[in-house]
């Protein structure tokens, strides 16, 4: 065990939430141990600000619950406590400790042990434990750091701290092992690496191509929250092109990743959406789920929609009927909320609406509800070399119009501009 002194590291606890410095202070206060750990002071170690704080204890999660009125016990593979401080909520787990399987440790549902599936996979995992213990379960050495806001130390069990010096990606133990019991584990490896710009150690890649298919037995819910976080935490750009390097982005969109290896214009634009998104981010601007997905599922459905044209359905019909289609099919390893999946179809569906720009209806199409996300989506076909006739300059124009000129404009006979959409080079539909 290593034991960082305080003047030996930069944590500061004026960079530690108030709430979590009274989580830890009143269970201590209560005769337990108490740290900040995981990802706050990974990242409070690194210089920046967490965007939650973790505490790690040896109370149960049923004695947390006593000490704190604003508590609620949650979670069924892991129990841990929410203490809740207006809008901030403090996680408090429990130690955990080793575990065996149900054959040799003769669990009985229901009891405090573990259980793992025949593969090794944990399902569910609230077998309690020591610090030392605690910080083997956790998935990567940097995450497994553990702050005393009594001592002001820092605990290391596991060569966290080296790996953060060197900047190195780590699974703690035998990474095979490691992703058998939790595949997403391969995931919040690639996640990491991304976030925070680090190399991923040699060996903890080198299994993932021996566990991957492991990833298809995931939960499409557990794979959508992954996917949330995957993608809408500022660095999807490079997440992407992790997800693609190590051949992952098959588990989360398999239909996505078979066009993206054929098709380079369907890559540059799942590429132009991931760079878009973290710009917005880091402008503080919204975005929503909805807008990736329907960037990174664009080159499936727009592909089937081509297909259904040539067997003779209108455009729009096939269009709608290839967004359906998508989506399900996606949904099948992704369960995709319907409050994304509707906008996602309006965006799509939105691409062919958007090619008139006559009538009454284009006139009026400005003010509706999807205008800007379909028109933002328009642009982004073409930053990634979409040929749509320069149907977007038309659009950014026009929208600045009053209506009655929009009107006006969009009755006049000559349609202004060149906007006949040629098929571009790959297979689109519109
Ligand atoms: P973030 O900044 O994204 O919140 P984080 O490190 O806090 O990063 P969480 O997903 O919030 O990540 O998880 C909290 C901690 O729980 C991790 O730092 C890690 O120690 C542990 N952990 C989370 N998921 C797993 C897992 N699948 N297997 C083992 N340990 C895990
Ligand atoms: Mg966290």
């Amino acid at each position: 065990m290593n034991v960082i002194p305080r003047d030996q590291h930069c944590i500061s606890r004026k960079n530690i939430s108030d709430s979590a410095l009274k989580v830890m202070s009143r269970l201590r206060g209560e005769g337990y141990q108490a740290y900040l750990v995981g990802g706050a002071v990974r990242d409070l170690l690194l210089g920046g600000h967490p965007k939650d704080f973790d505490v790690a204890t040896d109370a149960t999660p049923e004695a947390v619950h006593t000490l704190f009125r604003n508590s609620r016990v949650i979670g069924r593979r892991f129990r841990i406590v929410h203490v809740r401080f207006g809008r901030e909520i403090i996680e408090v787990t429990t130690f955990r400790g080793h575990h065996d399987s149900d054959e040799r440790s003769g669990a009985q549902p229901g009891d405090h042990r573990s259980r793992q599936s025949a593969s090794g996979r944990l399902l569910r995992d609230n077998v309690y434990g020591t610090l030392e213990e605690d910080a083997v379960r956790r998935d990567l050495t940097v995450n497994a750091l553990y702050y005393d806001a009594g001592t002001f130390e820092v605990i290391d069990h596991v060569h966290g701290l080296a790996d953060l010096e060197r900047r190195s990606i780590c699974v703690i133990g035998e990474p095979g092992l490691r992703y058998r019991e939790d595949p997403v584990r391969m995931l919040r490896v690639l996640r990491f690496a991304a976030k925070l710009g680090f190399d991923i150690d040699r060996d903890t890649a080198a299994a993932i191509p021996d566990c991957a298919q492991l990833l298809a037995d995931i939960p499409a819910a557990r794979l959508f929250d992954e996917f949330l976080k995957l993608f809408m935490a500022g660095c999807a750009a490079a997440t992407l092109e992790l997800l693609l390097q190590h051949n992952l982005l098959r588990f989360l969109f398999p239909d996505t990743s078979d066009c993206l290896e054929r098709d380079p214009a369907a890559l540059a634009l799942v590429r132009a959406a991931m760079a878009n998104t973290d710009q917005r981010i880091a402008q503080d601007k919204p975005v929503t789920p909805a807008f990736i997905l329907a960037a990174l599922l664009w080159p499936v459905a727009s592909a089937r929609a081509q297909q259904r044209q040539e067997c003779g359905e209108p455009a729009m019909l096939a269009m709608h009927n290839a967004s359906q289609q998508s989506i399900a099919g996606a949904a099948r390893h992704l369960s995709i909320p319907r409050r994304f999946s509707q906008p996602m179809r309006e965006i799509w569906e939105y691409q062919l609406r958007l090619q008139r720009c006559h009538g009454r209806r284009a006139a009026e199409l400005v003010d509706q509800r999807r205008f800007r996300a379909a028109y933002d989506f328009l642009l982004l076909r073409e930053q990634a070399g979409e040929d749509t006739g320069q149907l977007g300059q038309w659009w950014t124009r026009f929208q600045e119009l009053p209506l009655e000129q929009r009107l006006r404009e969009a009755s006049a006979k000559g349609k202004p501009g060149n906007r006949k959409t040629r098929t571009r080079r790959s297979r689109s539909a519109v």
